[in-house]
């Protein structure tokens, strides 16, 4: 069969590697080529020594390690056809027509893109005598699956993203560490979690950390927030309890749509109530660290149901996405998800926090 290329692209996030994993083990247990592209859509376009045949044990000893062992990378180059024509002579030359992509949504639309011009780029390649007609014949289908690595959950039609529970993990970490010198100190802690444009980990962190308060992106808050803030705090206190949680998401916003800081937070508790008050911005701390086992998991049925996927794939097999239903690995059509999270983005930006939320669903 034609050979099977793997690569992460866009940010990265733990789980990835099992993911990269599973899908070199799966193809080669069903007999397939198996390549690893380096540095994401910039060693499909660059080649030479970016495209290597993996074989059983380069993937051994990754799967507990963050980040992606094979490098990712956001490519300008792939952004135009010159770079996509160039990527697809790499592809030919080595026998590739199945493609994983493990990224975000700009990822995903790559990918898509990328298929769609397929047809068109392996022309161009025949009648500039850079492939031969055989060639032409012989790959002119190519199949992609994507998954979604991402630590904020922010991708619709999966329950959970690779790396959200890694990162879960991490901030939960963090405030635990930072809950026993607060109560020794009768101190309030204001913890800056990722979410540009999801409150999923400020949300889920709130609920397993039991912070007094929790900033999100989808619900920004009323003029009377100050005060709603301040009297939630002191109820807390005075019912015994020796310090205050509270969780800012980068992205949060007041109704008029002007962020809401860790710092205007702060000044808010020190200005009206007193309170000795610290901030800790978690930043990339959260991407970092081992996977959890669910995210290694995780990554290890998505990756194997993709290959499944490009294995049962005809000529005119839609790209699909595979993502988590209900504990479900499931093949979902690429582009419809891929649609629907650039549609919450842009509802979340002209401020239809509604909308936006029903867009998502249930993820
Ligand atoms: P993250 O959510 O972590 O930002 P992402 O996959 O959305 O991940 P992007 O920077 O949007 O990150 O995309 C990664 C790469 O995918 C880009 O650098 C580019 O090479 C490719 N890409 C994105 N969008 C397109 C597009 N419309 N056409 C061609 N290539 C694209």
């Amino acid at each position: 069969g034609h050979g099977i290329a793997v690569f992460t692209s866009g940010g990265d996030s733990q789980g990835m590697n099992a993911a990269v994993r599973a899908v070199v083990r799966m193809g080669i247990y069903l007999g397939c080529k198996v390549y690893f592209i380096k540095e994401g859509y910039q060693g499909m376009v660059d080649g030479g020594e970016n495209i290597v045949e993996a074989n059983w044990a380069s993937v051994s000893s990754i799967i507990h390690r963050g980040g992606t062992v094979i490098g990712s990378a956001r490519c300008k180059d792939f952004r135009e056809r010159p770079g996509r024509l160039k990527a697809a002579e790499n592809l030919i030359k080595r026998g590739i027509t199945n493609l994983v992509v493990i990224g975000g949504d700009g990822s995903l639309t790559g990918a898509n893109l990328f298929r769609v011009e397929w047809s068109s780029l392996l022309d161009e390649l025949l009648s500039t005598g850079r492939i031969s007609t055989e060639e032409r014949q012989k790959y002119k289908s190519l199949h992609i699956a994507g998954m979604v690595g991402s630590i904020d959950n922010d991708f619709c039609g999966t329950d959970m993203t690779i790396g959200t529970d890694s990162a879960l993990h991490r901030i939960i970490e963090a405030i635990d560490a930072i809950v026993s010198t607060a109560y020794s100190h009768q101190r309030t802690f204001i913890m800056e979690v990722m979410g540009r444009h999801c409150g999923y980990l400020a949300v889920v962190a709130a609920l397993a950390s039991e912070a007094d308060y929790v900033f999100i992106p989808e619900d920004p808050v009323n003029v009377h927030w100050k005060e709603n803030l301040c009297k939630k705090l002191l109820q807390e206190r005075s019912a015994g309890q020796r310090l205050n949680i509270i969780i800012v998401a980068e992205g949060a916003i007041d109704r008029e749509g002007n962020p809401i800081t860790a710092e205007m937070v702060k000044k808010v508790v020190v200005d009206e109530l007193k309170q000795d008050t610290r901030i800790t911005v978690l930043g990339h701390v959260q991407r970092g660290g081992n996977p959890s086992a669910f995210d290694r998991v995780l990554g290890c049925r998505m990756g194997a149901e993709a290959v499944m996927a490009l294995m049962e794939a005809t000529d005119d097999t839609e790209p699909c996405v595979v993502s988590l239903d209900g504990n479900q690995a499931v093949r979902l059509p690429l582009m419809e998800c891929v649609n629907r999270t650039q549609a919450v983005a842009k509802a979340m930006a002209e401020r239809k926090f509604e909308l936006a939320v029903d867009l998502r669903g249930r993820s």
